[in-house]
């Protein structure tokens, strides 16, 4: 008898975990129906964000860059990439032709304190590594001839010309306070004088901007750049007549980059769950970057996390209750990656990490199969999502098949042109089934026809170099070149 009760025990336990994971799928879920709704809240928030300040959620922000590199630039430019896990300093020599461009580049992860701290400590840091880095290449720190540089700054940027611009707010992980509102290029050009450095801030562009770059660099067609890594975030090339809420501007290529700051976009069509409820009310910035928190590899290993928290509550398939569990971000997406890839007959990877990550031994093999499977659902969504509002982009440009939503045009009109897309970021990069899953939801959202013509590129440091070539594009001594 004692048997048998553990048994009905056990059925029942069970049954209320798989009703958790049934609750979980039904919530995450992303028809094809549902994401084409998602693709068009995208294209209605992008015109509405255009069409007056404050007019969306999404700010459609200026960037004031006009030209796209062209391969014609010449000389040695640097870069610096600030806004992920890790910063990077670049330099990379141009020879004004179209080449495989092979900068030398520093990476180190930015020190955690220094993320929250005094914006005077950052730039000093970033300041100095730069300093460090132009001497070891054997030039010259103090030389009369200025430096020009690209200052990548992945964070929404009010922009006041190509190469100012003010913080409007921080995401991700960044909370310096005295930095909201000031001028983002200024606060680094005076720790570059603190330091002696002779160099000129010559643009200061978000990382999708520097994708773009670099994307449109190595292929004309790139008319957009998505970064989906700690992040993420698009931008995209855009007439200058349809950025209604700057009546008046006029750039001589007619065009303009427009920083979307997707990431922030927000949409009743968003399939949300209790956990992203929860996520976003213990987060730093509440009712901010609601997609993102749904996308972005800061995010996605922590919705798994609470998921497996709430198992945990339920029922004791995983043990006694671990209290690292209820620690914010104790599961990052690279171990949820692992997880999530491991195919080994005995989940011996899972079995690991949930060890060594969460504190929670021994888990039996049927709950290990459980944990692989929030991670899939977690991740198909946020894939899809973004595979959406790649599509959103495509249809307010026209390059989605359907003419554009005032285009007007029947179908029949149309010829779809080769489009093409600068993807960066770890989750794209480096996480497998994420990007199988985008691509498979282009498909779907596209169909055949039409996806057959949207090229999805990716680059590879674009975000710096990106920023190199633009300072290039947009120095006194670069040459300038049209698209
Ligand atoms: C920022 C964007 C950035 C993106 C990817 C977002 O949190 O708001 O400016 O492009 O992350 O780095
Ligand atoms: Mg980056």
């Amino acid at each position: 008898a004692l048997v048998v009760g553990r048994r009905v025990r056990s059925r029942k336990k069970w049954k209320r975990v798989v009703g958790v994971l049934k609750e979980l799928e039904e919530s995450c879920e992303t028809t094809v129906g549902r994401l084409r709704q998602v693709v068009d809240a995208m294209a209605v928030e992008m015109h509405a964000g255009l069409a007056s300040e404050g007019g969306s959620k999404l700010k459609m922000l200026l960037t004031f860059v006009d030209n796209l590199p062209s391969g014609s630039e010449k000389g040695i430019f640097y870069a610096l990439d600030l806004g992920g896990t890790n910063f990077r300093v670049l330099r990379v020599e141009l020879g004004g032709q179209r080449s495989d461009l092979d900068p030398d580049v520093e990476q180190q992860p930015i020190p955690e304190q220094l993320m929250t701290g005094r914006s005077e400590d950052l730039f000093d840091f970033i300041a100095s590594s730069l300093h460090r880095f132009v001497e070891k290449g054997n030039d010259s720190v103090q030389s009369s001839i200025t430096k020009e540089l690209g200052f990548t700054f992945s964070f929404p940027v009010k922009q006041t010309s190509v190469s100012s611009g003010v913080l409007i707010k921080w995401t991700k992980a960044f909370a310096i306070k005295d930095m909201v509102g000031k001028e983002v290029a200024g606060a680094l050009q005076q720790a570059l004088a603190r330091k002696g450095l002779n160099m000129r801030v010559a643009v200061l562009v978000n990382d999708t901007v520097g994708t773009l770059a670099l994307g449109h660099y190595h292929d004309a067609d790139t008319v957009a750049a998505v970064i989906i890594g700690t992040g993420t975030n698009a931008c995209y090339w855009e007439r200058t007549d349809a950025i209604i809420k700057c009546q008046g501007l006029l750039t001589t290529s007619g065009r303009m980059v427009v920083n979307m700051e997707w990431g922030n976009f927000w949409s009743s069509h968003l399939p949300r769950t209790s956990y992203d409820i929860d996520l976003d009310a213990e987060s730093p910035n509440p009712n901010d970057q609601g997609f993102e928190k749904m996308i972005s590899g800061m995010y996605l290993g922590d919705i798994v996390r609470r998921v497996i928290l709430r198992m945990s509550e339920e029922s004791d398939i995983f043990g006694p209750l671990s209290s690292r569990l209820y620690v914010s971000f104790a599961l990052r997406t690279p171990a949820m990656a692992a997880m999530h890839k491991d195919d080994s007959p005995e989940l011996t990877e899972v079995a690991r990490i949930l060890q060594d990550v969460l504190d929670i031994p021994d888990v039996p093999l049927k709950a290990r199969k459980l944990v692989v499977k929030i991670c899939d659902v977690v991740t198909r969504r946020a894939a899809r999502l973004a595979a959406a509002g790649i599509v959103g982009i495509l249809k307010k440009i026209g390059r989605d098949g359907s003419g554009g939503i005032t285009g007007g045009r029947s179908k029949s009109d149309i010829k779809m042109r080769r489009t093409a897309v600068a993807v960066e970021g770890s989750l794209y990069t480096q996480y497998t089934m994420f990007r199988e899953y985008l691509h498979e939801a282009l498909h779907e959202i596209l169909g055949e026809d039409i996806v057959r013509h949207v090229v999805i590129n990716v680059t590879e440091d674009g975000s710096g170099t990106g920023a190199a070539l633009l300072a290039a594009s947009h120095s006194s001594s670069g040459s300038v070149d049209n698209i």
